[in-house]
């Protein structure tokens, strides 16, 4: 059996969809919300897969250090990073892949919460990325380990 929990964290962030051909690659940002899944085989003695407030400080504090009020950009974008660059002073993060929000979920649950995760003995196992209040989307780890992506539009809103 497993047991799953969520915790949201919110934040703020900018990006441009590289080569998007739309108004996406435009300079922009979103109130992002991010909610992440994390479960586990076991229940510490209390009862949890794991503490909500050490998930909390460890997710956000990531968010709070890398993402937040940061721009997100592709890293062969070299455009917008020289841009960026000249701004003063400029928090920017580049990203191996486009910084949609399928890539932002992914990115978190393939870079950043397995070291997050290390020391307790529970694992993400999906992450949603919510780009508007009607949107989202996210990546997943099926029971066989591999990467599934998916998303939701309610209304196939721009993004
Ligand atoms: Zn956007």
């Amino acid at each position: 059996m497993s047991l799953t929990i969520m915790r949201r964290i919110k934040f703020c962030a900018g990006h441009r969809l590289y080569k998007h051909g739309g108004k996406c690659e435009h300079f922009h940002g979103h109130n992002y919300i991010a909610d992440f899944f994390v479960s586990g085989e076991n229940q510490d003695s209390v009862g949890r897969v794991m503490d909500f407030s050490h998930l909390k400080s460890k997710c956000k504090g990531w968010l709070d250090e890398n993402w937040d009020h940061s721009f997100l950009v592709y890293e062969k974008d070299q455009n917008a990073i020289e841009a960026l660059q000249m701004v003063k002073p400029s928090r920017l993060f580049l990203m191996p892949y486009n910084p949609t929000a399928e890539n932002m979920a992914r990115y978190l649950l393939e870079e950043v919460c397995p070291k997050l995760l290390s020391d307790v003995g529970a694992v993400a196992t999906r992450v949603r990325i919510w780009e508007t209040d009607e949107s989202y989307a996210e990546a997943a780890i099926d029971s066989r380990g591999d990467l599934v992506m998916s998303s939701f539009d309610a209304d196939s809103a721009d993004r």
